[in-house]
């Protein structure tokens, strides 16, 4: 992440830069002073000496503040130096007798300290004690000659040039802040826009699992999943969903670069799903091979995984960009993320989704014969009744039941039983509409629920199971022969004329079985019209075999 505000204030000082930068302006002052101090020493000018001793302690313990304190951040070692380094001076020239001795000059030095290090309170305090010292040392008698002239100009000389370089330092470290500052703002304006998009993706993912939640459907689900990907990943994406009963991977949503894309593959072809974490592919290295066809060079496939099983994957196109600008800023790229959660949701729904459609299965099915149970039939046939009353279309009932199937099972056994309602149930089931309702109503009865089905195409219908079902072999064993093939009773009822309401029209089909069976079985019958829908009447036999 960017520096953060304090550590560029504190480059004013120099303090980002460790001790560093108040070295580099100190040292030099204290060269200036150490020279004036030498240039005095050595002048045959110098004559106090006690002035002198003075000065040279006051240097001294200047010097020595400075560096005691160089790793400490008192405020009162900046006000020090300064002071003890202009008494220093104001000593020094007491000892030379002479306000003009050249080295007054070098008491600015104090006041540039001043302004680099010290509060403007701070520096007044500087300026004054300065302005009082080069008074002191103006009333002192003055006497001009060669050597001082010339220490004049070496002063003049030195202080030009520590200006310049003090203005020179404080005008970079100016410089190295704006940057800096620059640096942290595009860094805070690139997290802001960071935390604003996960706000916003946090937001879209709760209303998915809102919407997901209360999807009836796959179709309305991937709907749903759609529309929420297509603002979170504005790229583009597929969503595979894993189809175990196919064992393959089909594309349910394509949008972005992807749309129009549906494509039918292997667990095989995606390196995600081979190896149960997300592949990233840029340009240039493997792509997975269901992605062969797209023209999009990176992208980041994620397996949709829940309790280990294998659901889907997620892909999505990551956008190109020359320099990733949250790598410079430090951030992690949001999008792995997002596309973590995403994924995270979407794999929760498939699993829920699979489970109740398998419990849905289950406690509408026979676990037999795979037909629908008795449970099922009501369910539809008020369903279709109610709809066929607004609609006027017929709703046909056909009541089976196998004869004699009494005599199977205490000959050969109840598996060979079984295996006989397996075989009449696998016919049913070949040979109705998928809007009919095949069930098995009893152990060995079956109804078949046909909407918008009159009794006549019932009838043709009932012909024809009795048909194939003659042609059923079942054997006890592979040595055995073929037993005899069973063979069914039928009755038959249709709305409105055998009944207008559920019950009545299954007690009508009832009717017309038993007329069947009495009739000596292996026999269709239609029932009769009823007038009152508790007492159903059964017309007189249509066919029989
Ligand atoms: P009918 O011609 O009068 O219908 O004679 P039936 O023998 O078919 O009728 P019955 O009601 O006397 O016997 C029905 C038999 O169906 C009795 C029962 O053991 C058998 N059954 C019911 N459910 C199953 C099942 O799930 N598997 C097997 N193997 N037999 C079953
Ligand atoms: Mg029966
Ligand atoms: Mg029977």
């Amino acid at each position: 992440m960017a520096k953060n505000a304090k550590s560029i204030s504190n480059s004013l000082l120099g303090e980002s830069d460790g001790q560093y930068g108040r070295n580099v302006i100190a040292i030099p002052f204290l060269v200036v002073a150490v020279v004036a101090e030498a240039s005095l020493l050595l002048s045959p000018n110098t004559n106090s000496g006690s002035a002198t001793i003075v000065s040279v302690i006051l240097l001294a313990t200047a010097v020595a503040s400075f560096f005691l304190f160089l790793n400490k951040t008192y405020v009162w070692v900046n006000i020090l130096v300064p002071l003890l380094y202009t008494g220093s001076v104001v000593s020094l020239v007491i000892a030379t007798g002479s306000s003009s001795s050249g080295v007054g000059l070098v008491m600015l030095l104090s006041v540039v300290w001043s302004a680099l290090y010290l509060e403007i309170w701070q520096s007044s305090l500087i300026v004054a004690v300065v302005v009082v010292s080069e008074f002191v040392t103006s009333i002192v008698p003055a006497e001009v000659d060669y050597a001082i002239r010339v220490r004049r100009v070496v002063m003049f000389l030195l202080i030009s040039s520590l200006i310049v370089y003090a203005a020179h330092e404080v005008r970079n470290r100016v410089t190295r802040i704006t940057t800096e500052r620059k640096v942290l703002s595009d860094g805070m304006q690139l997290t802001i826009g960071a935390l604003e998009e996960s706000l916003r993706n946090a937001a879209i993912l709760g209303h998915l699992v809102d919407m997901l939640n209360s999807s009836n459907t796959r179709e309305e689900g991937y709907e749903v999943i759609q529309r929420a990907a297509e603002t979170m990943f504005v790229d583009g994406g597929l969503v595979s969903a894993f189809n175990s009963s196919s064992n393959q991977v089909e594309t349910k949503c394509a949008w972005g670069s992807f749309a129009g894309e549906c494509e039918v593959f292997s667990t095989e072809d995606c390196w995600a799903l081979r190896r149960g974490h997300e592949y990233e592919s840029k340009s240039g290295e493997i792509k997975c091979n269901h992605l062969r066809k797209s023209g999009v060079q990176h992208t980041l496939c994620r397996p949709l995984l829940a309790q280990g099983e294998v659901m889907g994957v997620l892909t999505i196109s990551m956008p190109y960009l020359v320099v990733p600008i949250a790598e410079i800023a430090g951030i992690d790229d949001p999008l792995p993320q997002t596309a973590m959660l995403f994924g995270e949701q979407l794999s929760i729904w498939m699993a829920n989704f699979n489970l109740r459609e398998t419990l849905r299965y289950q406690s509408i099915r026979d676990p037999l014969t795979n037909l629908f149970n008795r449970r099922f039939l009501e369910e539809s046939l008020t369903r279709e009744m109610s709809k066929s009353a607004r609609t006027l279309e017929q709703v046909s009932v056909i009541q089976v039941d196998i004869d004699n199937f009494k005599e199977i099972n205490d000959k050969y056994g109840h598996s060979v039983g079984d295996v006989t309602l397996v075989a009449i149930a696998e016919v049913i089931l070949s040979l109705f509409r998928d809007s009919d309702v095949p069930c098995r109503s009893g152990g060995e009865e079956f109804t078949m629920l046909l909407p918008n089905c009159s009794w006549e195409n019932a009838h043709a219908r009932s012909e024809e199971l009795q048909r194939r079902v003659a042609e059923i072999q079942v054997s006890t064993s592979p040595q055995t022969p073929m037993l005899k093939p069973p063979t069914l009773s039928i009755g038959i009822a249709a709305s409105p004329e055998h009944g207008f309401t559920s019950d009545a029209l299954l007690r009508s089909a009832d009717l017309a079985l038993y007329e069947s069976k009495s009739g000596g079985r292996n026999k269709i019958t239609r029932a009769l019209a009823v007038t009152d829908d508790r007492r159903p009447v059964v017309e007189p036999e249509l066919r029989s075999h």
